[in-house]
């Protein structure tokens, strides 16, 4: 069945059923210690068979299980962007929903108003989920990779005089630059923020994310490039200046611009003021949908389920 946001209300409707529902979203049917990665785990009933007391005295519908060989106690929550989590699962479960399902993403204001959170939790709330979106660095892509590069935020010289928050990223710059390096075959895309534009910040960035031996690059016509392009299998250019953005041998960097063109209207119309030092983080939300795109949200919601392994503490993310 199509997962909707409907549809997740009507199956969620108390604690107990959101633990159940994350259970079978990270677990699949078959429980795994986070410690150990044994299967030979059992659940600790509750003494009054239905709840268990916290340690301040509530009741928690938190279920437990026990892991036989290393005889640690978890829950579905351990080990994840969601561990020691003072929202209740249920919440979590409609948020990841909505993430997975907005393609221009969600703004933190707009969860907390949904949801009745604090906004430092809302927005908390949101980056650990987009920690769970991030990139899978460790498969090189290979084939015919796009790269190109985009320059995010506005112009400071239409700032308010009274306005200080930060601008831009690197040395000298206005706005903050960013890389994309897109997969062909597979449409997955890894973007990431730069300190400078140049041969060797972007040779990194490339080098990083791709099989230099089996790769064939294609970019414009940008200087930058030219460095790193020797070190491939191949390197296509078009020269934008020249007008010509694709030849009989390469699409030229289309890709990159439509996918520059979701990601501005994302963080223009969702996010409005994205600080730099957080950017990274959003990039890898928008990342994560562009690369799922070919998946229904349903697919795509079951995808993150397997990926809530991780923790993303308060004080990290503001540090
Ligand atoms: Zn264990």
């Amino acid at each position: 069945m199509r997962t909707t946001i409907a549809s997740l209300s009507r199956e969620i409707i108390s604690e107990a059923d959101a633990y159940l529902y994350l259970e079978n979203m990270r677990w699949h049917g078959e429980t795994k210690c986070p410690k150990c990665l044994s299967t030979d785990v059992h659940y600790v009933t509750p003494t009054n068979g239905v709840s268990r007391t916290t340690a301040g005295g509530s009741q928690s519908a938190r279920r437990v299980w026990r892991c036989t060989p290393c005889r640690k106690q978890f829950s579905v929550l351990t080990g994840t962007i969601m561990h020691a989590t003072k929202i209740s699962v249920r919440t979590w479960v409609m948020v990841i929903f909505e993430m997975c399902a907005s393609k221009n993403g969600v703004a933190a204001r707009e969860i907390e108003r949904k949801y009745g959170l604090c906004p430092r939790t809302a927005w908390h709330m949101l980056h650990r989920i987009r920690e769970a979106m991030s990139h899978d660095d460790y498969v090189l892509f290979s084939g015919d990779v796009v790269v190109d590069e985009v320059y995010i935020g506005g112009n400071p010289e239409f700032r308010h005089a009274n306005d200080t928050r930060e601008v831009g990223i690197g040395r000298g710059s206005k706005k903050t630059p960013v890389v994309s390096v897109i997969d062909v075959n597979t449409h997955t895309v890894r973007s990431q923020v730069l300190e400078s534009v140049d041969s060797k910040a972007l040779g990194d960035a490339i080098r990083m994310n791709v099989d230099t031996a089996t790769t064939t690059l294609h970019t414009d016509s940008f200087r930058g490039y030219l460095s790193v392009g020797r070190a491939m299998a191949g390197h296509y250019i078009v020269d934008h200046k020249a007008g010509i953005y694709a030849t009989d041998k390469t699409n030229g960097t289309n890709l990159c611009e439509n996918y520059f063109a979701q990601l501005k209207r994302g963080l223009k119309g969702t996010h409005i003021h994205v600080d730099p030092k957080h950017l990274h983080r959003y990039l890898n939300e928008f990342d994560y949908r562009y690369s799922t795109c070919e998946l229904t949200d349903s697919e795509r919601m079951a995808d993150l389920g397997t990926r809530l392994a991780g923790k993303l503490p308060y004080a990290h993310v503001i540090a």
